[in-house]
């Protein structure tokens, strides 16, 4: 099973280890890092619960 590969620096998607178009190497397109919009998600879900509880 191939994975999907993205350039950081086109936005292009591939199957290579480099990008067909700029040659940057390519990085998988689906990263198991956190996305940078998951923890300030769970902040807000934090304060919007914290203002549920205080009286
Ligand atoms: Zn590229």
């Amino acid at each position: 099973m191939k994975a999907l590969k993205r350039c950081n620096a086109c936005n292009t998607y591939t199957l290579k280890t480099a990008c067909p178009r700029c040659h940057t190497p390519t990085s998988s397109a689906h990263p198991p890092k956190y996305s940078k919009e998951d923890p300030f998600r769970e902040y807000r879900r934090k304060a919007l619960y914290s203002d549920f509880v205080e009286p």
